[in-house]
Formats: structure tokens, C-alpha cells, sequence
């Protein structure tokens, strides 16, 4: 069944829940990279202009239920304020009042980091379904557009928008899309590129991806879980031993389907987790007080001229440790070559938009920006997502 968008609905006068996704990188107070924030504009934009009311519900990193003070929501509330060029009331908790005139003056509010409620999370229904009812009481409408948080079963993501009539916004509207595009009928070859860091979440979605594509290129932290299933030894890399099975059975399968599996021929290695002058090593000669925090440059342009020849890329997570200066270029050299495709490119993650931002690439230079990272992989891997499932 197809979902309906906010402009199916007159919600003129209406007092609208909106959940988005505004889970920014903040270091020290401050937004490094508000993507996401501006990705919830035009929704927020459309809602206020026809005169509805709204009060935007959304979460930052993992409190795990503890109001910890670095994962406010109030800087965010500022920079919405900034970008909108209008007030924004900010909650401080899920009991704050709204002023009486709030809806009449079609007021914006945002409440506090809804994960601050270990309700949010929780694993049992019950506390789930009462968070959402209190929650309820802040509006008559839902509309759900925070696309990063879809894949969560969520009390703001999935239960309260079964107690209110409720639509998606233009931000969930257009991730889905395009993902509908990469899941149908990409143009061949496909690739996909992953990395990053949570390497068991992300083991799970190639097996999976190993079915659908005809390039699959490893980078990020994973890649020693990889290196490690071929006898390997990594230092002091991320590494996770439970899953050496997995990955085992992730490479016959792609020699068995033809898929080009790449995995680096180089990295770039540390003795410490820190910013410091790396070493390129060769992949079979990483010593045990070394860590490997980035791919190596032959590893680099070894997969910017695989990808050349690509139709459809997808690519979930930085090729290493991008917050550091030494350990950027692997992530760059990917990202570049991503530039010089000539067919649909797509970036997800949360990271990975930060990243290429950070290095100074332009959203224009891509053919997509997915706000989503977890979501968007679940969504490419055909799972049903909670929070479109209760949009229906
Ligand atoms: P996204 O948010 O785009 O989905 P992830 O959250 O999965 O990406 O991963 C991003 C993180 O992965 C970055 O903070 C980066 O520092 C980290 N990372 C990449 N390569 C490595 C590595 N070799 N070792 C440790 N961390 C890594
Ligand atoms: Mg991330």
C-alpha cells in the first residue's frame, strides 16, 4: 500500500507531531555538520506555511534513557531556529506545557532528546505504547519523516504513529524513492561500497547485498574482520571474531555468484587510536602494536578504477578514520572517484555525509545524500522498516 504524503492531508489549523531525524555530529556544543537538520526543512517549511502548528520530535546518539547534558538537542534547536529565520520554543522534557496560543499562532516547539525516556527504546510494547500516548497529547497529527530513525521500533517511530492519522513527510518520501531505484532495477554494473565502524551490523547486510550486486568493495573498520577470515593477523584493528564465520561464508558466496568482492592490498596503520603520521603497510605485514585506521593508496586507486566502469553505486561508511587529518585520503580517493561516475550515485550514513562534507566535496557533485544509514542498508536488504510499516 502506497503512503500518503502531508499534501493528501488539509492540515491547515492542525496541531502536527512531526518526527525527524536531527541526529547531527555535535563536538564540544557545536553542529559539525547540520545536513540532516537542513534535510527537515522543507517538511517543517510546507507544514508551517499552510498553518499547521508543529512540535518536532527527534532524538541525539544513544542516552540510553539518562539526560547526559553533550546529547541536548537544545544546539540543534538553535540552528533550526537559524535556518528557519523564526522562533523555536524548545521542551525541555516530554511534561513541559505548551502556551496557550501556540496553535493559534501556528508556533514551532522542539522537544528535548526523546532517548533521554528510556521508554523510547525499550524493548517491551507496554512502556513503548505508554510513552507514545503521552506523547499524543502534543498533537492531533503525525507525520513521520525522520528517515535515519525508520528502522528503529521506536515509541516515537512506530507506536505513536499508529495512535494518530499520520503521513510522511517529503524527506522519507524522496529516500524511499530512491532506494526503490537501487532495490528494482539498478543499472549494471552495480556496485556498493561499505565501511565505517560497526562492523557486525554491517556484516549482516552483505550477506544479503552479495545477491544483488556485481561489485562490492570493503573498506572502514570491517575490512580486518575480512582480512582476519583469511588467516591474516591485524595488530591492534578492529576486529570481531564471531563474525570470521560469516564473513568465511560471505566470500565463497561471491566467488560462487561472480561477484567482484574487493578488499584492500594496503592500509595505513597507527600504533595509536589517535591522530598521529601513519605508516602504509602491506596487508599481510601488519605488525601486533598496529592498528589499521585507513586504506593504503594502492588499495585507493585500486577501487576508484573498479568503480569507473559502475552504473549504480551505493556507498554506507567512510574507508577509515576520516576525523583525522592523517587518515582521510582512502575516504577522499572513493569519494572522488564517486564524482566521475557517469550514472546514479548514492551516499548514505550519517558519517558518510560528514565526511564528504568535511573533505570538501559538494551534495551536487553526488547524485544522492542519504540522510540514512542503518535505514537505508535495512531498506536495501528488503527488510520492512517499523516506522514506514506504521505509516501505512
Ligand atoms: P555511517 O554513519 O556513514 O553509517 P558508520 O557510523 O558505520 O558510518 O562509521 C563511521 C565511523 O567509522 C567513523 O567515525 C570512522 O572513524 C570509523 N572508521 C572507519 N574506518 C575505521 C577503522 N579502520 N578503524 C576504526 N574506525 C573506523
Ligand atoms: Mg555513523
Amino acid at each position: 500500500m502506497a503512503l500518503k504524503t502531508i499534501d493528501q492531508f488539509d492540515l491547515k489549523g492542525k496541531r502536527v507531531i512531526l518526527r525527524a531525524d536531527l541526529n547531527v555530529p555535535i563536538k564540544e556544543g557545536r553542529i559539525t555538520d547540520d545536513g540532516r537538520i537542513r534535510a527537515s526543512l522543507p517538511t517543517l517549511e510546507k507544514l508551517l506555511a499552510v498553518g499547521a502548528s508543529v512540535v518536532v520530535i527527534a532524538h541525539l546518539g544513544r542516552p540510553k534513557g539518562e539526560r547526559k547534558p553533550e546529547l541536548s538537542l537544545q544546539p540543534v534547536a538553535h540552528r533550526l531556529g537559524e535556518l528557519l529565520g523564526r522562533e523555536v520554543l524548545f521542551l525541555s522534557d516530554i511534561e513541559a506545557e505548551l502556551p496557550v496560543d501556540f496553535a493559534a499562532k501556528g508556533g514551532l516547539a522542539l522537544l528535548e532528546n526523546i532517548r533521554y525516556e528510556a521508554a523510547e527504546t525499550s524493548k517491551n510494547d507496554e512502556e513503548r505504547s505508554d510513552l507514545a500516548r503521552k506523547l499524543a497529547r502534543f498533537g492531533e497529527f503525525y507525520v513521520g519523516d525522520g528517515f535515519g530513525a525508520v528502522h528503529r521500533k521506536h515509541a516515537s517511530v512506530f507506536e505513536l504513529a499508529q495512535i494518530l492519522p499520520h503521513a510522511m513527510g517529503y524527506l522519507v518520501d524522496s529516500e524511499v524513492r530512491v532506494l526503490e531505484t537501487l532495490n528494482g532495477s539498478p543499472q549494471r554494473p552495480y556496485a556498493v561500497v561499505l565501511g565505517g565502524a560497526k562492523v557486525s551490523d554491517k556484516i549482516a547486510v552483505i550477506t544479503n547485498l552479495i545477491e544483488k550486486v556485481d561489485l562490492l568493495i570493503i573498506g572502514g573498520g570491517m575490512l580486518f574482520t575480512f582480512l582476519a577470515a583469511q588467516g591474516k593477523s591485524v595488530g591492534k584493528s578492529l576486529l570481531e571474531m564471531d563474525q570470521i564465520e560469516t564473513v568465511n561464508a560471505i566470500l565463497a558466496r561471491a566467488h560462487e555468484r561472480g561477484v567482484n568482492l574487493l578488499l584492500p592490498v594496503d592500509v595505513k596503520v597507527a600504533t595509536e587510536f589517535k591522530d598521529m603520521h601513519g605508516d602504509v603497510v602491506a596487508v599481510d605485514a601488519i605488525g601486533n602494536d598496529e592498528m589499521g585506521l585507513d586504506i593504503g593508496p594502492e588499495t585507493a586507486a585500486l577501487y576508484a578504477s573498479a568503480l569507473s566502469s559502475a552504473r549504480t553505486v551505493f556507498w554506507n561508511g567512510p574507508m577509515g578514520v576520516f576525523e583525522f587529518s592523517n587518515f582521510q585520503e582512502g575516504t577522499r580517493a572513493v569519494a572522488h572517484a564517486l564524482t566521475e561516475i557517469d550514472g546514479m550515485t548514492v551516499v548514505g550514513g550519517g558519517d558518510s555525509a560528514a565526511a564528504i562534507r568535511a573533505l570538501g566535496f559538494k551534495d551536487d557533485q553526488f547524485g544522492y545524500i542519504s540522510t540514512g544509514g542503518g535505514a537505508s542498508l535495512e531498506y536495501l536488504e528488503g527488510k520492512e522498516l517499523p516506522g514506514l510499516v506504521a505509516l501505512r
